[in-house]
């Protein structure tokens, strides 16, 4: 089975990525919705929120710490920035990699779904 993510995670296919480290990799999504819009997701393939056990504690917790991490470097921290998990079909979730978006950049709405 092919992730569109996991190949991005290789190399495989070309990414804006902003970010990578032993765990994780940030890069900038590819049809944006805001003027910020970066996908924070974890190398190894974890196909939603679901699939996170404990030992994903220090992981889950990594994705968010790096979230207003990216935030300050975007220079949207002041302004303020929302943190999105599709998970699963009615959630939304089209790519199935565990992906976090960070959105600012611009006045958010303040609908949930
Ligand atoms: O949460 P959801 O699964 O709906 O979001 C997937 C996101 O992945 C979309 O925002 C889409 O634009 C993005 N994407 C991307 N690069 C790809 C494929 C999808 O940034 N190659």
């Amino acid at each position: 089975m092919s992730c569109i993510f996991c190949q991005i995670v290789k190399g495989e296919i070309p990414a804006q990525i902003v970010y990578k480290d032993e765990d994780l990799v940030a890069f900038k999504d590819i049809n944006p919705q805001s003027p910020v819009h970066i996908l924070i997701i974890p190398r190894r393939h974890i196909t939603n929120l679901t699939e996170l056990d404990e030992a994903d504690t220090e992981l889950a917790g990594k994705m968010i710490l790096l979230a207003g991490k990216l935030a300050r470097e975007m220079d949207i921290a002041e302004s303020g920035y929302r943190l999105v998990i599709n998970s699963g079909r009615e959630g939304g979730q089209v790519v199935n990699h565990l992906h976090l978006h960070l959105l600012g950049g611009r006045q958010l709405g303040g609908q949930l779904g």
